[in-house]
């Protein structure tokens, strides 16, 4: 029934997209400094407030259209970000078996198995070779 309900009740909303979430991260960060005495802290609560009541309005806002060119253009400019914290996140996961270079020319990451000592390493993209140690 409550199922029932929240689908109803979103139907036609915007709904958690990703500047709701980064507004909801915020939150939690500036949660965190409020807890901080004096006048900052409190600051930073009144802050905490301003957010909680942006990321509903945002959730709960029937002006789909605008809400989602917003979305579009968060994620526009923060698409670069977005692109180094995933291969950050591949590099981290893959540390154990491979090493990663970039391409001097193109810029691209390339993946290496560690423990092949000083070689030649030939870009999959543009075929540029360049030495490196594994
Ligand atoms: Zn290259």
């Amino acid at each position: 029934m409550i199922r029932r309900f929240l689908y109803n009740f979103m139907q036609g909303r915007n709904g958690f997209d990703s500047v709701a979430k980064l507004a909801w991260c915020l939150t939690i960060v500036f949660m965190l400094l409020s807890l901080i005495p004096g006048v900052f802290g409190f600051v930073c609560g009144f802050i905490v407030l301003v957010l909680i009541v942006y990321t509903w309005w945002r959730v709960c806002s029937k002006n789909v259209y605008k809400r989602s060119r917003e979305n579009a253009r968060y994620l526009e400019k923060t698409a670069a970000l977005r692109m180094r914290l995933r291969d950050f996140k591949i590099r981290f996961s893959m540390r154990k078996q491979y090493k990663f270079f970039t391409c001097p020319t193109c810029h691209t990451l390339l993946r290496v198995p560690r423990g092949k000592g000083r070689i030649q390493i030939t870009c999959s993209k543009c075929g540029n070779r360049f030495p490196g140690k594994t």
